[in-house]
């Protein structure tokens, strides 16, 4: 369980805060995150994995806290331990270190046990980062060795070399565009924004397991909302309209489902990447090919985003993840969406 923050140490990234999927933290604006909800923690170490700082500590005991003595911990060497000998961050390109994650997978069996045990009111627990974290365990416990470490180390890739100088941000304007839909017809900007604002999320394509957890996830949970608000929903893949039906088909989705012919809109907003070739390897021995799976000839993909546009055109809010099984959750576009329109009735 999580026992230990040390603010003496924390950037305040508040990675910990996205990652965690049982909401254990809370963020402090200007400060470093506090454990608001210890007992929820599933014991998955995910926090301390993606703690670039190792400013955190997570006890082996599932079931209870265990308090420790800080001082204590840090003499223990103790402190970013997992991260080294799960190969992540600069130890990726040790080679005593890499791609160990795998033997964590009884611990994200567990984790993700724990996390279904707990799992009782789904309408309570209905968060796309807990689904996708679930995915991953899963994975964990049963992909080939060599198979997880090629998705871990693409994943890892992208955290790390992510150009986020270049993302789309909040105050940018938006050109007008159009993009055709998967039922047919197209999907204009400016028609989007006839009655105030609308939300646009990326995905990958429609064969991608965790876009088909998080495009129902949206369907239930954002869908509604924006609509009841007369707030429009766009998702937004490269693949093109013929097979991004299939999706939308698969999910009954309510929202627009667009076409971002040849990723143009996504390289406008900066949220484009191109797959390393480990991960081309890896999916062309199993006689697939990305360029063809999205028709789009090319290995380029957006990174999912969650983008706020304003009636006027101006970006409120860009949410951008370069690891594709961390997305943005409902309630922070819902809180934005409802500022924006706040705003306009004050006005
Ligand atoms: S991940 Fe580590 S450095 Fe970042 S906010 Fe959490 S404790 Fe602080
Ligand atoms: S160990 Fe897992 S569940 Fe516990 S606080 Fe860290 S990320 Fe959250």
């Amino acid at each position: 369980m999580i026992e230990l923050l040390i603010t003496e140490r924390c950037t305040q990234c508040n990675e910990c805060v996205a990652i965690c999927p049982s909401n254990v933290f809370d963020t402090v604006p200007g400060g470093a995150p506090v454990i608001a909800r210890q007992t929820d923690c599933q014991t998955c170490y995910m926090c301390e994995m993606y703690c670039a700082a190792d400013a955190l500590f997570v006890g082996s005991n599932a079931q209870a806290p265990e308090p420790v003595d800080e001082a204590a911990i840090i003499a223990s060497g103790w402190l970013g331990q997992i991260r080294r000998d799960s190969g992540w961050g600069e130890w990726a390109a040790d080679p005593r270190y890499r791609n160990q994650q795998w033997y964590m997978g009884e611990v994200f069996k567990r984790g993700f046990g724990l996390g279904n045990i707990r799992r009782v009111d789904m309408t309570e627990t209905d968060s796309v980062n807990k689904r996708l974290a679930d995915l991953h365990a899963e994975r964990v416990a049963t992909y080939k060795p060599e198979d997880l470490a090629v998705n871990i180390n693409q994943r890892q890739l992208l955290v790390d070399t992510a150009d986020r100088a270049t993302f789309i941000k909040p105050g940018d304007i938006v050109a007008p565009f159009s993009l055709p839909e998967a039922d047919g017809g197209q999907v204009v900007l400016d028609e989007l924004l006839a009655n105030g604002p609308a939300v646009l999320v990326f995905f990958r394509f429609a064969g991608c397991p965790a876009c088909n957890i998080a495009l129902p996830y949206y369907q239930r949970q954002l869908h509604p909302a924006l609509a009841a608000r007369g707030v429009p929903l766009v998702a937004i893949s490269p693949q093109i309209p013929e097979r991004l039906i299939e999706i939308k088909e698969r999910h009954k989705l309510g929202f627009f489902v667009a076409s971002d012919t040849g990723n143009a809109l996504g390289r406008n907003f900066g949220i484009t990447f191109t797959a390393n070739e480990e991960s081309q390897r890896a999916m062309a021995a199993k006689g697939a090919d990305l360029g063809q799976i999205t028709g789009t000839g090319t290995w380029e993909l957006p990174m999912p985003a969650a983008i706020v546009i304003g009636q006027d055109r101006v970006v409120r809010f860009a949410d951008i993840s370069p690891d594709w099984l961390i997305r943005t959750e409902a309630d922070p576009i819902l809180r934005i969406i409802d500022a924006v329109k706040g705003v306009a009735k004050a006005a």
